[in-house]
């Protein structure tokens, strides 16, 4: 038994190997993982995407890594975005 899993720091989904086993053996989710890598297909953990859009996925420990610089990258690039749409605009006037 991992103790770091019960403690759920990732805000992960593991806690359905308590309440409902089942859905994550259907889905050949192994023991200690709660979701399969949407990137590598490795077992990773289900949680809540870290960029400005609300959507769950599943990353492995290293995927979710990428994704995460990914969603920092797109906070950025839109108030960047608008900043040179605005430069733009000024300019044409
Ligand atoms: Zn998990
Ligand atoms: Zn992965």
């Amino acid at each position: 038994m991992e103790y770091r899993h019960m403690e759920n720091e990732r805000g992960c989904y593991c806690g359905l190997w308590q309440t409902n086993p089942a859905t994550l053996t259907e889905q050949g989710v192994p023991p200690g993982f709660c979701g399969i890598c949407e990137r590598c297909g490795q077992p990773g953990h289900t949680r809540h995407f870290p960029g400005p859009v609300p959507v769950t996925g599943s990353w492995c420990d290293r995927c979710y890594g990428i994704v995460a610089w990914q969603g920092r990258a797109l906070r950025l690039a839109i108030p960047a975005a608008v900043l040179i749409i605005a430069v733009i605009y000024l300019l044409l006037r």
